[in-house]
């Protein structure tokens, strides 16, 4: 049996109405994914993530993290990550490669893999494809990514290609040790759950920052390995938006078409309906929950930002169009005050109409692409986000 199953079903023009189906549940796509770091996604509860009000059907966990604090062992014995945290919806899990590469220059690149020092103790670590997909099986998500090397955006030609080229290697050795672990019964989701029907799905990154050909070439490489679903990464790392949507428009449409597209780490509301435009069905980015916690609301209005002392009697809600729990309770004056305040709730509050935002633009998305309306949708968001009148 795949481990995932996915269709499309409706297309405007480049922009995809599907469902991914995996071991956990069905998800309709394009969807977007709330980032859980460290096992928790930051300030809200899991039950706020189940209810009707945000209803997110997949979240994100970080391998970096979870490998180095609690440490697999202490996930392994509790059974795996969705028993841990008491999850039982769809987790993807990074490979760690984008958190190592972030560390930049605490971190050593050899053809074996990374060496770099733990942020919480220091600590020389070494992580590589093998021991990514063998933390990731641990962890039992149902979506695994490849261990790949990120070029930053403003790399040289030269410098990209030899980092494409060692994700390419990588991703080939990330797949053979996947495919062992898979057979071996290392995947803890699995061996804790006897109703999972599924076997852990892996998808594969294409990388190449800025430069097309390279971008193409990696595309290639990828696919000749051959993936349950492909990635898009090493976007939103300092290049320039414009050079973002070219590599996305030109790679998009050529990743295969039966198969979930995903551009990692992007981006704000309207990056993701334009990433919807030129193909791509999956997202995750930390916008929502990090900016809810420095008091950033994302309204169909624009950015608003509840310290500015013009809210101070302000009684609207944040977003006038928005029917989440936050909105339909709490007034811009009362959640200007708790942030002055500093009170938690503060963030508890901004991080869940922020998720409520994101997930209900993607449901306005797929219900536009469904019923052939999604240029219109497209138009009319972008001109009432910049009709922000603040
Ligand atoms: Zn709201």
């Amino acid at each position: 049996m795949d481990a995932i199953r996915f269709t499309v079903e409706a297309q405007q023009d480049q922009a995809r109405a599907g469902v991914l189906t995996t071991r956990r549940g069905v998800i309709e796509t394009p969807v977007f994914m709330p980032v859980g770091t460290a096992g928790t996604v930051k300030g809200i509860r899991f039950e706020a993530l189940e209810s009707d009000d945000l209803d997110a059907k997949i979240i994100l966990g970080n391998t970096y993290h979870l490998w180095l604090r609690p440490g697999i062992d202490v996930i392994k014995s509790a059974g795996g990550l969705h028993a841990f945290t008491s999850w039982d919806r769809a987790l993807l899990t990074d490979s760690g490669g984008f958190q190592v590469w972030s560390l930049g220059a605490l971190r050593k690149i050899s053809e074996e893999g990374t060496q770099f020092r733990s942020h919480v103790d220091g600590s020389l670590r070494f992580l590589s494809p093998e021991i990514s997909m063998e933390v990731q099986a641990a962890l039992g998500s149902d979506i695994v990514m490849v261990f790949d090397e990120c070029a930053p955006g403003e790399a040289s030609h030269d410098e990209t290609e030899r980092s494409m080229n060692l994700t390419a290697r990588w991703a080939k050795r990330s797949k053979t040790a996947f495919d062992q672990l898979q057979s071996d019964g290392a995947d803890t989701g699995r061996r804790e759950v006897e109703c999972l029907s599924g076997a852990q799905a892996l998808f594969g990154i294409v990388q190449g920052a800025g430069h097309l050909d390279l971008r193409r070439i990696s595309l290639q490489q990828t696919v000749s390995i051959g993936f349950d679903g492909y990635a898009i990464g090493g976007l939103s790392v300092g290049e320039e938006k414009s050079v973002m949507f070219e590599v996305i428009e030109d790679i998009a449409p050529r990743m295969p078409q039966n198969a979930p597209r995903y551009l990692m780490g992007v981006g704000t509301p309207e990056d993701l309906v334009e990433a919807v435009a030129r193909g791509v069905d999956m997202f995750d980015c930390v916008l929502p929950t990090r900016n809810g916690r420095t008091g950033q609301a994302f309204t169909s209005r624009g950015k608003l930002n509840i310290k500015n002392a013009q809210f101070t009697n302000d009684s609207r809600p944040l977003d006038e169009s928005c029917r989440c729990s936050v909105c339909r309770r709490h007034t811009r004056a009362y959640l200007r005050h708790l942030y002055i305040a500093g009170e938690m709730l503060a963030s508890i509050l901004l991080t869940h109409h922020n998720l409520a935002f994101f997930l209900d633009t993607m449901r306005g998305v797929r219900q536009s692409i469904r019923s052939g309306d999604f240029p219109k949708f497209r138009r009319e968001f972008t001109e009432r986000l910049g009709a922000n009148g603040e």
